[in-house]
């Protein structure tokens, strides 16, 4: 069976990238990071591997920190609109989590098998998603956040 390819991009259309395959793990983050990311209640995570996601067209920047377990964390966003499409994180080596708002129509064609950092989710928001963690499994701070990241 062939398998299914996804396009999508950032909200200039500059950036164009497509997927092919079924992502790793996808899932929901309420998480600080992922909150003033995007200005809005959550993140939407889809996983896959390097091979994958390519990038079609258009230019990313790359935005590189240390989360508060001191893993590296690097967003890339197009360099004319601002759009995060894509972020890697050392915890997940080898694959590249794509934003889950950036895919075209039918943009939630992946299932959301996860959620996670509920304890800085925002009252109004709730989802059929079964697995809930306040936190994550290997979430271990050891560098304080600022004020503005911490919950
Ligand atoms: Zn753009
Ligand atoms: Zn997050």
């Amino acid at each position: 069976m062939e398998k299914e390819r996804h396009s999508g991009g950032c909200g200039c259309g500059s950036v164009r990238y497509e997927t092919i395959g079924n992502p790793t793990r996808a899932g929901v983050c309420h998480c600080r990071y992922c909150q003033t990311r995007t200005g809005s209640a959550f993140g939407i995570s889809v996983y896959f591997e390097e091979n994958q996601v390519s990038v079609l067209n258009g230019e990313l920047t790359e935005y590189e920190f240390k989360n508060s377990s001191g893993r590296k964390f690097k967003n890339r966003f197009c360099r004319k609109c601002g759009t995060t499409v894509f972020w890697e994180v050392e915890i997940r080596k080898g694959l590249i989590g794509v934003a889950g708002g950036t895919f075209d129509p039918p943009t939630f064609w992946f299932e959301a098998g996860f959620e996670v950092f509920c304890r800085s989710k925002a009252p109004f928001i709730e989802t059929t998603i079964a697995d809930k963690k306040e936190t994550t499994d290997y979430y271990e701070p050891i560098i304080p956040d600022n004020e503005a990241l911490t919950g």
